[in-house]
């Protein structure tokens, strides 16, 4: 699905300006990885597109047909619902009552991410890799068109979020779905996605748009995102901090 975000601006009533002129978009099936500084209006830009918050000046075009589905940075499991139950809440939604596949997929998916034996237990007897696992399960089974996740592999061991995005890799191929994926990692935006887009400092708007040299399907131990993440940093030093260095130009010679 493709995507068209154009945002003059968004603040908070409190006076906190969190987006400024911010213009982005998405091809249809595209993985786009957005990196910026703590605090400079990521979930605020994922909230906007997800519709969750209606508050701001501008406008966010995506084809009528198009589902989403959000991904947050903790799995927000229902505590009191079993594994199953809780993905079934998102299947009772009217519009996929009469899709009589949906309990398949749904058995499929829980088969694919080896939670077939955990239908009935209840979040808290599943370890945190497990939790995401579920999640995963219940953004994709809905099949949907644009896939936002907000920081959804933060406070993982790293094997468990390696596993993750391995199988977040799998699950986008079969899927096709378009993503905006939010890390403030620089190694798991170039690992995972087609474009990387950087964001300023508060105000955020797009300081640059980085297309990633590397094929797919992609290895996660992959060697050559260290070189590209060097490269950038040395052309870029402050790209992280949100700046994109300009370069110095020297004083003009008197004659
Ligand atoms: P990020 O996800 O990039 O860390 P956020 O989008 O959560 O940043 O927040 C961007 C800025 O907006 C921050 O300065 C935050 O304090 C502020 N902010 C977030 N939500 C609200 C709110 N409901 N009211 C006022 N300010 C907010
Ligand atoms: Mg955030």
């Amino acid at each position: 699905m493709s995507l068209s975000i154009n945002i003059p601006h968004k603040t908070y009533p409190n006076g906190v300006c969190a987006l400024q002129d911010l213009h982005l978009t998405a091809e249809r099936g595209e993985f786009i990885a957005l990196v910026g500084p703590s605090g400079t209006g990521k979930s605020t830009l994922l909230n906007i597109i997800a519709g969750l918050d209606q508050d701001f000046v501008g406008q966010i075009a995506y084809p009528p047909q198009a589902t989403l589905s959000f991904m947050f940075q903790e799995p927000r499991l229902m505590p009191w619902l079993s594994v199953a139950d809780n993905i079934r809440l998102v299947l009772d939604a009217p519009q996929y009552q009469t899709d009589s596949a949906r309990f398949t997929r749904m058995d499929t998916l829980l088969q694919q991410l080896d939670l077939q034996d955990f239908r009935d237990s209840f979040p808290k007897q599943l370890s945190g890799g497990m939790k995401r696992r579920v999640a995963l399960v219940r953004a994709f089974v809905t099949q949907p068109s644009l896939l936002l996740m907000d920081e959804p592999f933060q406070s993982l061991d790293e094997p468990t979020a390696q596993e993750l995005r391995q199988l977040l890799l799998t699950l986008w191929a079969e899927n096709a779905p378009t993503v905006l994926f939010v890390t403030h990692s620089l190694n798991e935006a170039l690992l995972l996605a087609d474009r990387v887009i950087f964001l300023s400092a508060r105000p955020a708007r797009v300081i640059l748009d980085y297309r990633v040299p590397l094929p797919r399907p992609r290895p996660l131990a992959t060697s050559a995102l260290q070189p590209l993440q060097v490269t950038l940093l040395q052309e870029y030093p402050a790209l992280l901090s949100g700046v994109l260095t300009l370069p110095t130009f020297s004083q003009p010679h008197s004659p």
